[in-house]
């Protein structure tokens, strides 16, 4: 790890320009991650160029603030590209980062894609921006952190483990939490800009627990369709936290959530305790992490037979282990 740490930081020390990546429908990780590895590198290297260049953004975290223009194709070409938080080439939400000179790759998802010549990539970090907090620590007599930076890195750090609730959360994730925390960040402010809800939110929580269904095995899940986006007046974003409403129930130790999308694609959300479900999420166009997958299925049919495997996965899980709840 610290080897890999050192050839990071000595290849950045080598460019002029670097240019930040991380993966589509962005969350709190690859935002918070993307924003604290610019901002630290912006304060310890202020004659460099750091950019973020992505090409879509999320609504629920521009309280974080904005992300860099697009810059013109001939602008990559001198440029270290650094991807962060971004587990398989196809998600990286710019494909321009093609045209860099060369790549890095930083990320904690399991890694099914080695897309760039060097990469960092540690599957039991609680999240990338833990790995940015880790950077920064070990070159700490190099690099400069800021209350900024560090409030972006302290986001991904709290939403990427569910509020250091995981078991991926280890002592060293704390330790590293803390290193951010004492540059200042109010966390009063964040906190209610990630958890405050709108009421009409409360409303179509309320929904989910009505409408969603149990497996025979206890898979808990439901199918948000656009109509049901309408008639709640939901983003996508809304709709798609339909899937942490499931997360507490009694001996349903997998729950999904389907959510039609404008384009007709079906988003699927898989969530575990104790059962790894990425592999099912492998079989249906996604991945992810053994707790939290993602997927997209197209067709009524296809959402039957996630859903069906999920099942006896689960049953498969229940009759071979003991503890669970
Ligand atoms: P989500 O339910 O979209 O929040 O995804 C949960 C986790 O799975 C995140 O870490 C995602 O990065 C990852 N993930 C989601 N969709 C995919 C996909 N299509 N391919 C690979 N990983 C995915």
């Amino acid at each position: 790890m610290i080897t890999a740490m050192t050839n990071i930081l000595n290849k950045i020390k080598e460019y002029d320009k670097i240019i930040i990546f991380r993966h589509f429908r962005p969350d709190g990780d690859a935002v918070g991650s993307t924003k604290g590895l610019q901002r630290i590198l912006q304060l310890s290297f202020p004659n460099k160029k750091i950019y973020l260049q992505n090409a879509d953004f999320s609504k629920y975290l521009e309280f974080l603030g904005e992300e860099d223009d697009m810059l013109p194709e001939e602008a990559y070409k001198d440029a270290l590209g650094i991807v962060l938080d971004t587990g398989t080439a196809a998600r990286i939400s710019n494909q321009k980062y093609t045209l860099c000179k060369e790549l890095i790759k930083i990320d904690h998802h399991i890694p099914v894609d080695a897309y760039a010549p060097l990469e960092w990539v540690e599957e039991e970090r609680s999240s990338t921006c833990e790995m940015v907090a880790a950077f920064y620590d070990a070159f700490q007599d190099e690099l400069k952190i800021d209350k900024e930076a560090a409030t972006y890195i302290y986001t991904g750090m709290v939403t990427d483990s569910g509020r250091f609730r995981f078991r991926s959360v280890s002592g060293e994730t704390m330790r590293l939490a803390g290193v951010m925390l004492n540059q200042g960040i109010d966390t009063d402010t964040l906190y209610a800009h990630l958890y405050l809800k709108e009421l009409k939110e409360y409303k179509f929580e309320s929904f989910v627990y009505n409408k969603m269904k149990l497996s025979e095995n206890g898979v808990a899940f439901i199918y948000i369709t656009k109509e049901i986006k309408e008639k709640f007046n939901l983003t996508d974003e809304m709709a798609s936290a339909a899937v942490s409403y499931m997360d507490g129930i009694k001996n349903s130790l997998i729950w999904i959530a389907f959510i039609q999308m404008d384009d007709g694609s079906i988003r699927v959300r898989l969530r575990s305790r104790f059962v790894t479900i990425s592999e099912i999420a492998e079989r249906y166009n996604g991945g992810g992490h053994a707790c939290a997958a993602g997927a997209t299925v197209y067709t009524p049919k296809e959402m039957r037979a996630l859903l069906k495997e999920a099942d006896e996965h689960l049953a498969t899980y229940k009759a071979n282990n003991k503890g669970w709840l």
